[in-house]
């Protein structure tokens, strides 16, 4: 198989590849060239505070507006992205897109981006980041950076040296999708984690079933315990958030409070303000 950039097209020029490998090479050049033709999207999804629901910040999550499948969800496209110069150049390019749109927003706000395992140890992850700070003009302390706690788990010296370059920074990081892997633990205590965040699927089932409300519980005061900032995802009713507060977790996000929407055309330069009024109604679907 032979992948031709100009035309994006993957031939198959003798039988040694299966058709799961053909669509993942075809998909792999659809992403460069996705990258090249500016089809990539940021959506932003709220943070708020569970107290007076005010707007804290933005996680970023990308979105593949496809010329002919239309708004694609990181989870079509994502995972497909092997090669390792494409996992970096993607998420250069949602780096160095989120520094930019958050340095226009007010200065109370923050930005979390999403990092893969395989960017934060390739070489360069770090520079790459103060550099996307240095010409956005985004103060380090805006940016968060969540990673998995698969990252954490296989944490190799290359890993471990770009966190403490970049959280020397003065960027913070927050422990993705919290519970559900097998290294929770291991991770809060090798990596300088400044943010958990509790995974939706425990949120769904809080208010309903004893054994995950148990389980949250124990997250939250965990997080709390060591002194880190609690994010519940996935918040979906308020009989959810009022559980989380009552238990509390300060800080979550869902579509209760907001679903990821493009930013809206002028975001409020100045002042204190909630924002949470001014958000187009965003995405209707997003498939999981
Ligand atoms: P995540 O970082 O845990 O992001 C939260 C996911 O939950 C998002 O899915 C969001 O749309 C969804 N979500 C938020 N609130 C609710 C809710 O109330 N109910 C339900 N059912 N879902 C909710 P999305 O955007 O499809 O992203 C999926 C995952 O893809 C993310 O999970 C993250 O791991 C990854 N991802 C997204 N953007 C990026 C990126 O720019 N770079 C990297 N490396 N990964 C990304
Ligand atoms: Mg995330
Ligand atoms: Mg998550
Ligand atoms: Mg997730």
């Amino acid at each position: 198989a032979q992948v031709d950039g100009s035309r994006a097209r993957v031939e198959v020029h003798d039988g040694g590849l299966s058709d799961s490998e053909v669509d993942q090479l075809q998909l792999e050049a659809d992403l460069r060239h996705a990258l090249e033709s500016d089809e990539l999207r940021l959506f932003y999804q709220p943070i708020v505070s569970l107290a007076d629901e005010t707007l804290l910040g933005y996680e970023a999550l990308i979105r593949w507006e496809h010329p002919t499948r239309g708004l694609l969800p990181p989870g079509a496209f994502l995972a497909a992205a092997e090669d390792n110069r494409l996992t970096s150049r993607l998420g250069a390019w949602v780096l160095r897109q989120a520094c930019f749109d958050a340095a226009g927003w007010p200065a109370g706000l923050r930005v979390h981006v999403n990092v893969s395992a395989r960017h934060l140890a390739e070489p360069g992850f770090a520079e790459l980041v103060v550099d996307a700070l240095a010409e956005s003009g985004l103060a380090p302390e805006r940016l968060e950076l969540e990673i998995t706690e698969s990252t954490a788990l296989f944490a190799a010296d290359a890993t471990l040296h770009a966190v403490s370059e970049v959280t020397d920074a003065g960027v913070t990081l927050a422990l993705d999708d919290f519970g559900t892997g097998y290294s929770a633990i291991t991770a809060l205590h090798r990596l300088p984690i400044h943010t958990v965040k509790i995974d939706r699927s425990f949120v769904a089932d809080v208010v309903t079933e004893p054994s995950t409300a148990a389980l949250v519980q124990g997250l939250v005061q965990l997080g709390l315990g060591m002194g880190l900032q609690v994010i519940a995802e996935g918040i979906e009713d308020l009989d959810q958030a009022d559980w989380l507060r009552e238990h509390g977790c300060e800080m979550a996000q869902g579509y209760a409070f907001g679903r990821p929407a493009p930013l809206p055309a002028t975001v409020p330069s100045t002042g204190d303000v909630d924002l949470t009024g001014t958000l187009p109604p965003g995405e209707v679907t997003v498939q999981d």
